[in-house]
């Protein structure tokens, strides 16, 4: 007999702990309990990742205001083009142009191209055999595919590549372009200032045209 009463009240004893944890993990103002803590902490920590997030989309943001240049503005798909060396997709833009007049640079309307040193190529972007003297860098891609870069001379956006001796016309050259980075001006219309790299952009352009001195043109 006293053994069943000892043990009833062992078990009173448990179920009253049990109600009263019960109690206490469902009570949230007092109980900084456990499990609403943790969570209330996950929370705050998903809202700082966010920040932090928010605070990292917006940092490249400030730094490429501060790059600010003289040149025209550029949209994203011109930039990704002329400023990261991008290519865009063939037979876009002035690729089957016969339009005559002046390509200029889409960045600082240096004039490049005249519509008289284009030809069909049929490689899927334009195709010039010749460009205005001096208007155009030649380098080695840095992707080193042994391909040799264009670039304007002036702000050294990428234009494209530049190939020989396939034979293509009597000049032995193909400048293939991205229509991106160019703008055609029919002959007749004013072709607009062009905008001068200041001096800190120019002392970049003078290193690398020494590296590239060593490519030359077959046949020029
Ligand atoms: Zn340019």
């Amino acid at each position: 007999m006293k053994l069943r009463l000892v043990t009833l009240f062992c078990f009173v004893l448990l179920i009253a702990f049990g109600v009263s944890t019960t109690l206490r993990a469902l009570d949230p103002p007092k109980s900084s309990g456990s499990s609403a803590a943790s969570k209330s902490g996950e929370g705050s920590k998903d809202e700082s990742a966010k920040d932090d997030a928010k605070s990292k989309k917006s940092t490249p943001l400030s730094k490429s205001k501060k790059m600010s240049d003289p040149f025209n503005k550029l949209t994203k798909d011109e930039a990704d083009v002329i400023i990261r060396k991008g290519t865009e997709a063939r037979n876009k833009g002035y690729t089957n142009s016969k339009v005559v007049g002046t390509y200029i640079c889409k960045r600082c309307n240096a004039p490049l191209y005249n519509s008289t040193g284009k030809f069909e190529s049929d490689c899927g972007w334009p195709a010039f055999d010749d460009e205005i003297k001096g208007s155009v860098k030649r380098q080695p891609d840095r992707d080193g595919s042994g391909r040799i870069e264009i670039v304007c001379q002036n702000c050294d956006g990428h234009l494209g590549h530049v190939f020989f001796g396939e034979q293509l016309t009597a000049k032995n050259t193909r400048h293939c372009v991205n229509s991106i980075s160019i703008k055609l001006i029919p002959r007749g219309k004013e072709i607009p200032e062009m905008i001068k790299a200041d001096d800190e952009a120019q002392a970049t352009p003078a290193k690398s045209s020494e590296e590239s001195s060593p490519v030359k043109t077959p046949g020029k």
